[in-house]
C-alpha cells in the first residue's frame, strides 16, 4: 500500500467516526437529560459474578464493539500499543432487525474466517501476513487459544483475579462493562415505544445462584457507576440503528460501503499490527494494568450478551 492509499483509506475511517460520534454524541446528550434509562427503584436482589465465563462464550450471541466504543479505543491509541489489534481484529455482524454493527470474534470465528481471507489473498501477501500475524500474537498470548472455541479471542481460562478471564480487561467494550446490568430485569427504557420492545425478550444468562436474595426477575441494586454503563451501552445499541439509517443516505457512506470497515481498519493498521505481533507479552506495563483494575474495582460483572445473531 502506498502513502496515498493509506491516506486514503484513514481519511475514510476518520469520516466514518466522525459521523458516528456526531450521531452517538446527540444521542447520549439527549438520554442523559432525560434520563430514558432508570434503574428499577424496587430491587431487593444483588448480584456477584461467579466468574463462570458464559457471557464470553459466542455461541448464541455477539458482544458488539459500537462505534462509541471504537472511538474510545482511538482516543487512547497513543497510551495503548494494542488498540490497533482491537481494532483490526474486528468481525461485521448484523442483529435480527436487520442492524449492522461490527462485534468481538470468537476463536473459532476468526480462524475460520481468516483461512478463507489468507486463501483469498494469494496476491496479497501484505494482507496474508497481517492476519497470519494477528492469529500468532492471539495464539501467544493466549496459549489456550483454540481454533474450534466460541470463547471471546480474549477469553483466557488461565487469568483469575479482578480481570475474570479477560485479557483486555481495562480496554473492554461498554457492553461487557454493563453486563449483566443492561437487561430489563434491571434497567428499563422510558422512552415511549422502546419499552415494550426492550421487554419481551433476552434474560440474564448468568447462573440463578449470582443473583444474591432472590431471583433475578425482581431487579438488582444498581450504582451510579453501573448505571452510567448502562446508559452508554443502550445509548450505543439504539445508535446503531440511527447510523444504519443514515449510512444509506450519506453521500459519504456511500463511497465506502462497498468496502467493508473492518478490512479498512485491518489495511491501515498492518504495519502496527507486524510490529506488536513481535511483542512477547500482551501487557507491556504490569503497573499501568494494576492501576485500571483499582479504577474498575466496583465492577463486578465482565461482559454481556445481545439477542441472538445471525451473520450477514
Ligand atoms: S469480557 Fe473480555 S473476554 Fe469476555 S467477551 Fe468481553 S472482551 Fe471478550
Ligand atoms: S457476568 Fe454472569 S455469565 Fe458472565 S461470568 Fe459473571 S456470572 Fe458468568
Amino acid at each position: 500500500m502506498d502513502d496515498s492509499d493509506e491516506s486514503e483509506i484513514s481519511e475514510m475511517i476518520n469520516s466514518w467516526l466522525d459521523a458516528n460520534m456526531e450521531v452517538f454524541g446527540e444521542i447520549l446528550e439527549e438520554w442523559e437529560e432525560n434520563n430514558y434509562v432508570q434503574p428499577f427503584l424496587d430491587s431487593k436482589v444483588n448480584f456477584q459474578c461467579n466468574d463462570c465465563g458464559k457471557c464470553c462464550n459466542f455461541h448464541d450471541h455477539w458482544v458488539w464493539v459500537y462505534p462509541y466504543d471504537m472511538v474510545r479505543w482511538l482516543q487512547k491509541i497513543d497510551e495503548e500499543e494494542k488498540i490497533p489489534l482491537f481494532l483490526s481484529a474486528l468481525f461485521p455482524v448484523e442483529d435480527l432487525d436487520g442492524i449492522s454493527g461490527y462485534g468481538l470474534p470468537s476463536q473459532r470465528e476468526i480462524s475460520e474466517r481468516y483461512d478463507e481471507m489468507i486463501r483469498q489473498n494469494k496476491k496479497n501477501p501484505l494482507v496474508q501476513k497481517t492476519l497470519r500475524a494477528i492469529l500468532s500474537y492471539l495464539r501467544k498470548i493466549n496459549p489456550q487459544f483454540n481454533p474450534k472455541s466460541e470463547f471471546c479471542i480474549y477469553y483466557s481460562p488461565n487469568l483469575s483475579g479482578k480481570s475474570g478471564h479477560c485479557l483486555i480487561y481495562p480496554y473492554r467494550p461498554i457492553q461487557c462493562r454493563s453486563y449483566p446490568y443492561d437487561y430489563p430485569q434491571f434497567t428499563k427504557f422510558v422512552i415511549p415505544g422502546l419499552e415494550e420492545k426492550e421487554n419481551t425478550q433476552d434474560s440474564p444468562m448468568c447462573p440463578e445462584e449470582t443473583y444474591i436474595g432472590g431471583s433475578s426477575i425482581n431487579g438488582v441494586q444498581i450504582s451510579e457507576e453501573q448505571l452510567e454503563n448502562v446508559i452508554i451501552e443502550k445509548a450505543n445499541y439504539k445508535t446503531s440503528a440511527v447510523i444504519y439509517d443514515w449510512s444509506q443516505e450519506s453521500e459519504e457512506w456511500n463511497q465506502i460501503k462497498e468496502t467493508d470497515l473492518c478490512d479498512l481498519l485491518l489495511q491501515y493498521f498492518h504495519k502496527d499490527i507486524l510490529v506488536l505481533s513481535r511483542e512477547k507479552r500482551f501487557f507491556q506495563d504490569d503497573s499501568q494494568e494494576k492501576n485500571q483494575k483499582k479504577k474498575d474495582a466496583n465492577k463486578t460483572h465482565i461482559a454481556g450478551k445481545r439477542p441472538i445473531r445471525k451473520k450477514r
